[in-house]
């Protein structure tokens, strides 16, 4: 367990627009302290933060959290860094291979670790209702529609992936998926129960890219505090729900 002095801070894709909201809101969060930016491309950084290109990585400050949001083919770096250096690791990096999920799994028995595909709080929470109301009413239909904006190319979405997969853990199946684009939608998801003479609908929509952000920044504060291991979004900021 840390004592109470700021959590030294890297942040890893510090010029992504993931890694600039983070760095917006962290300003005046006394829980940590900034370190490290590691940028591909030119960022401004707080007073007294080292920027480093993704190939001095090694040559970072020290300290005892990364917060990644980069790209796939940038992962293995930081992954290695915050491994060799015994500091712990929240990712919010989509699109990883197998053998990277691997490998993560095999360093979260030496540091404390936490990957996501979804920060936001709210959605955390709905996948935990959509377990539990899946487990109280197996034989009723079940659908996730979610919606995107017109750039968005996967679907369904990441996050539709991982209600389904609160879904099948309550009733033993996944559910239908269903996938709309359209305009600027930054992101809405429902999970429908449904049979004769009723439904049940858990809605979630979100509205700012900050959610994200705001949830790795919460979810890190709580990772510096824990033992090594590989940890999940819900269960660190929800015990028990
Ligand atoms: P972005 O394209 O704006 O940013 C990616 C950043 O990574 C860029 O600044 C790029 O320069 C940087 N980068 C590339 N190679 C690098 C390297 N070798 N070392 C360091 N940095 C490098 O994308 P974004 O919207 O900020 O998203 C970043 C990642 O986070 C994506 O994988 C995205 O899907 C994911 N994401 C996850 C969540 C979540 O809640 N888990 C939310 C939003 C985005």
């Amino acid at each position: 367990m840390r004592d109470d002095s700021p959590i030294r801070l890297l942040i890893h894709g510090a010029s992504g627009r993931m890694g600039q909201s983070i760095v917006r809101l962290l300003h005046g969060d006394g829980r940590f302290a900034l370190v490290a930016l590691v940028a591909r491309s030119p960022v401004q950084a707080p007073d007294g933060v080292e920027v480093l290109a993704p190939d001095r990585l090694d040559a970072a400050p020290e300290f005892d959290l990364a917060i990644d949001f980069s790209l796939p083919e940038a992962f293995d770096a930081i992954l290695h860094v915050c491994h060799e250096r015994r500091s712990a690791l929240v990712s919010g990096t989509t699109g990883l291979a197998p053998a990277q999920c691997a490998a993560l799994d095999a360093a979260a028995l030496d540091i404390p670790a936490l990957w996501a595909a979804n920060f936001s709080l709210g959605v955390a929470v709905m996948a935990a209702l959509a377990r539990r109301a899946a487990a109280a009413v197996p034989g009723w239909d079940c659908d996730i529609v979610e919606a995107h904006h017109v750039h968005k190319k996967d679907a369904p979405s990441g996050t539709a992936l991982a209600l389904g997969a609160a879904v099948e853990q309550g009733r033993g199946r996944e559910p239908a998926y269903a996938s709309l684009r359209a305009g600027d939608i930054v992101g809405e998801h429902t999970v429908q129960f449904a049979t004769a003479g009723e439904r049940i609908e858990l809605v979630h929509r979100a509205t700012n890219r900050d959610i994200f952000a705001r949830g790795a920044i919460e979810a890190a504060a709580r990772l510096a505090q824990q033992p090594p291991g590989q940890y999940r979004f819900a269960d660190l900021m929800f015990p028990g729900l």
